[in-house]
């Protein structure tokens, strides 16, 4: 296995341990604006997903990313199955020359767009676009205009991520389940983004070990 491979494989296990260890946290945020599930449901999603790359034979990135995506896509019910396991498998397309600041720029902004997509939420909906846009705008520029070592580049996207998941707190859902509420969703932090961001945080550090 290459070790870029290899090197996801070890980020899918430990997005699994931290979303393992947050999800009280993602249950509580959920059960606030939604139906009290995304802890599980990313739980069990992200578990199978490390199962699963840990036993390919021989995979390349490319093929790490869509099978953690097809797991999470089929383990994980509700609006964040199809958002994250869904959007993982499409832009992985993105991934298969390998993993250079190119690719995974081309991924980010494909994960995205199949984000947007696929929920049909724009920045202000209150969504993990939230979380995801301000990312993927950072990263981009960070890798193509600022020039920036791509470990550098990812660590302000995950800042501009966090700030994202701050600014779901005063405004109103206008999608998922949290819109129900109308006004009362006000004050709430989305879980989904903050899922993002969680995500986001296991992948720099593990890149950061390599
Ligand atoms: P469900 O709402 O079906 O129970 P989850 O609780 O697992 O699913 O996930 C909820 C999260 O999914 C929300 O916090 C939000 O970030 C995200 N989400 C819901 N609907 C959309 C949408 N249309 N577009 C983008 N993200 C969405
Ligand atoms: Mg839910
Ligand atoms: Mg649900």
């Amino acid at each position: 296995m290459s070790g870029d491979a290899a090197a996801v494989v070890a980020a899918v296990e430990a997005v699994a341990d931290r979303i393992q260890a947050e999800r009280e946290h993602l249950t509580d945020l959920d059960s606030a604006i939604g139906d009290a599930d995304h802890g599980g449901n990313m739980a069990r999603g992200w578990a199978e997903a490390a199962d699963t790359v840990a036993e390919l034979d021989d995979p390349d990135v490319q093929t790490v990313v869509k099978t953690a995506g097809k797991t999470v896509l089929s383990e994980v019910g509700g609006a964040s199955g199809p958002l994250y396991g869904g959007s993982l498998v499409f832009a992985s397309q993105e991934l298969e020359g390998g993993l250079t600041p190119e690719t995974a720029v081309a991924f980010a902004e494909t994960y995205l767009e199949k984000v947007q997509d696929r929920g049909d939420a724009s920045v202000g909906d209150q969504t993990m676009v939230d979380a995801l846009t301000p990312a993927v705008h950072t990263f981009k520029k960070s890798v193509e205009t600022d020039d920036l070592p791509v470990l550098e580049a990812f660590a302000k996207a995950v800042a501009a991520a966090e700030i994202g998941v701050q600014f779901t707190v005063p405004i109103r859902a206008s999608k998922g389940r949290a819109s129900y509420l109308g006004w009362r969703s006000v004050g709430h932090q989305d879980p989904g983004a903050t899922s993002t961001l969680y995500i986001m945080e296991e992948l720099l550090e593990t890149a950061a070990d390599e």
